[in-house]
């Protein structure tokens, strides 16, 4: 067997390493505090799991109730609902908005976990439709992010929907909601639509509700009462 040139052997080498040299940092490098905080976390998360493995539940068994909500740290749904691990099957991203990956993961639940009820919890003050509220008064010019885009392209028609019903609310009776009460209105309505979403981007789980397999249900958590207020479809 003829023995491979060396030159080839350097070549193959510099292209698989291309990646790791081309890739530079952007932007100014962290302040040594930022160091500093991340060993703090990461001490915390290792007690705090020290202390979780002394009190691990080992319920076992199918969660029946799944819940979509945001990824808001002041809203885990097994606190709300008073839960226990091995009882909710959570999907949560910012805006408690669904895409296909989400959506796979509530189907999945809906078929072999045999969930009953799905839970789609928007909050008080959700900083997403703020931004959202923000980018449609503002739009930027620039991205510095698609996902970010992304992600208000699926959260502005909420805002813009409730924009409209002022409009015509203003023409009507002169008066139209501003500032908390403009973003409550346009959480609810974002939730609603979520809510939507998955009944016409998941026959499977609309099949599942039409069949009355599984229940679907849209609720706001209050941040200042910790109230859960269902609400009306
Ligand atoms: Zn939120």
């Amino acid at each position: 067997m003829r023995p491979t040139n060396p030159k080839w052997i350097l070549l193959a080498v510099v292209l698989l390493a291309t990646p790791l040299w081309a890739r530079e940092r952007t932007g100014e490098l962290a302040p040594p505090e930022v160091k500093k905080e991340q060993d703090a976390i990461m001490k915390a998360l290792e007690t705090g799991n020290k202390h979780h493995m002394n009190n691990v539940s080992r319920k076992t068994g199918l969660a029946r109730i799944m819940v979509v909500s945001c990824a808001d740290s002041r809203v885990p749904p097994e606190v709300v609902f008073h839960m226990q691990p091995g009882e909710l099957f959570t999907t949560r991203a910012f805006g408690n908005i669904v895409d296909k990956e989400l959506l796979a993961s509530l189907e999945y639940g809906a078929e072999h976990l045999n969930a009953r009820v799905l839970v789609i919890m928007g909050h008080t003050n959700c900083s997403a439709l703020k931004e959202a509220i923000e980018e449609h008064n503002h739009p930027r010019t620039e991205w510095r992010s698609l996902n970010q885009r992304a992600l208000n392209q699926q959260l502005e028609p909420a805002v813009a929907e409730v924009e409209e019903d002022q409009r015509i609310a203003r023409a009507r009776t002169g008066k139209m909601l501003e500032g908390e009460a403009f973003l409550d209105a346009v959480v609810r309505t974002n939730i609603l639509s979520t809510m939507h979403a998955i009944r016409e981007q998941s026959p499977l789980l609309w099949n599942l509700e039409n069949n009355d397999m599984i229940k679907i249900v849209a609720c706001i958590y209050h941040l200042d009462t910790g109230k859960v207020e269902w609400l009306k479809q």
